[in-house]
């Protein structure tokens, strides 16, 4: 095929047919994150290339392999974001977010970028929903941002299939004791190690914990568990975030094997896995990030989050039995024949979706029995048919299309009455989801 007509590689296109599963997640997903009382932040697609380097960790395989980074015609270097947390971290210190009053809470929609290898459910564009909170050091924070995550999770019936695995990775004063347990360890391996991990082995051992090359990721296997070397400080925000987690009825796995891949996480780590969605089953993943403002140039300043995927969710639910709505059928179709009537219909359509109803009419140019076909394919409920004897008698009939019955309706200022007391003695009931 031409390359013309052929995506780029990596990057999938949402059909009208599938959009409404985006729209519907979208709105649930802002409606219960405005109930936690955050709000939307959006930042441009592009940023400045430090500031990942910075912000999402030069030792880490998305800086290192994946980043689609270009010099901009006045030579300055700017990379498409690979990630969601960077870039509203640097809108928080730009605009100085913070003063408005702390915490700050944030969620975004984002497209991200990354040249991943080839393979299944991987895409180099990507979508992510995320919440950033900043200026708390609480576990109740962390807590909060789990509990809205899991409530997305229960509001799309998966809440009770997706396993929420917990760790702390502990601060920067107690992971030095671990890095030294790590590096002992992994030193023991070297000859086995991939490249990436030796480079890493001085810099950032806990990065080995998630290679995903094989040999590497057997030698992680029996390495030593950060949860063994967390100071009591961190222990104690750990069991701060589970006393909450057991209070709000969340279920959760303490799972000591979870790091994240970036190098700003502190403390507090989760995973929502789901399990049969491709190579990984990583759905939603988050946690601390204390050390993140101040690696960016800003004051210390506590930060949380997470990011969910939104091709990962759409694909666990089309390979479960949940439903998600389907957007309502076309409610009228009005059909006409002539110049007169095709006015007629145009005037008659303003009224009606002034109202709120979902109405059609030819634009084709096609004979009356087309558009009736058309108005049966497209489901519509119900049609009206206008030619000049019609709008002589400023009268027509209305059909309701799945019972063939018919009904006078009045084609001047009462038509929206009339349309809205034939629906509603129909009994129709359109779905609210989309209103
Ligand atoms: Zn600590
Ligand atoms: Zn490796």
């Amino acid at each position: 095929m031409a390359l013309i007509t052929k995506r780029v590689y990596g990057s999938e296109d949402v059909l009208p047919k599938d959009s409404y599963k985006w729209q519907f997640l979208e709105k649930l997903m802002r409606e219960e994150a405005g109930s936690f009382g955050f709000k939307e932040i959006r930042t441009p697609v592009f940023e400045h290339t430090e500031l990942f380097q910075r912000g999402v960790g030069d030792t880490t395989d998305i800086v290192q392999k994946e980043m689609y980074t270009f010099n901009t015609k006045g030579g300055t270097s700017i990379t498409l974001r690979p990630e969601g947390t960077a870039g509203a971290a640097r809108a928080l210190l730009e605009h100085a977010i913070y003063n408005d009053g702390l915490p700050v809470k944030a969620y975004y929609f984002v497209s991200c970028y990354r040249y991943e290898k080839k393979q299944a459910n991987r895409y180099r564009e990507f979508h992510q929903f995320g919440l950033e909170a900043y200026g708390t050091e609480s576990p109740a924070a962390d807590a909060e941002m789990i509990c809205a995550a899991q409530s997305i999770f229960d509001r799309l019936y998966i809440g009770d299939r997706l396993s929420l695995e917990l760790n702390s990775i502990g601060c920067p004063e107690c992971r030095a004791e671990y890095y030294k347990a790590l590096k002992e360890y992994f030193s023991q391996h070297k000859g086995d190690l991939c490249d990436t991990c030796l480079s890493r082995l001085e810099r950032n051992p806990m990065r080995i914990l998630d290679c995903k090359s094989p040999v590497c990721s057997e030698i992680a296997k029996n390495a030593p568990m950060v949860l063994d070397y967390i100071c009591d400080d961190c222990r104690e925000h750990f069991e701060g975030v589970k006393r909450l987690l057991d209070a709000s009825g969340v279920k959760y796995t303490v799972n000591p094997k979870i790091v994240r891949g970036l190098d700003y996480y502190t403390r507090t780590v989760f995973e929502f896995v789901a399990n049969g969605i491709g190579a990984q089953g990583t759905v939603c993943g988050g946690g601390r990030y204390d050390g993140l403002i101040e690696e960016l140039g800003g004051q210390r300043m506590p930060a949380l989050g997470f990011a969910l995927g939104m091709e990962r969710l759409i694909a666990l639910l089309d390979s479960s039995d949940v439903q998600l709505p389907i957007p309502d059928t076309c409610e009228l179709y009005i059909a006409s024949m002539g110049d007169k009537a095709q006015e007629k219909a145009f005037e008659l359509l303003k009224r009606i979706r002034s109202c709120g109803v979902y109405a059609e009419t030819d634009i084709v140019g096609r004979s009356l029995r087309a558009q009736m076909k058309y108005a049966d394919k497209i489901g519509a409920q119900f049609s009206v048919v206008l030619g000049d004897n019609e709008i002589e008698r400023s009268r027509a009939e209305i059909k309701n299309m799945q019972t063939g019955e018919k009904r006078e309706i009045r084609l001047d200022n009462g038509f929206a009455e009339d349309f809205l007391q034939v629906k509603i003695e129909s009994g129709n009931k359109s779905a609210e989801y989309f209103k």
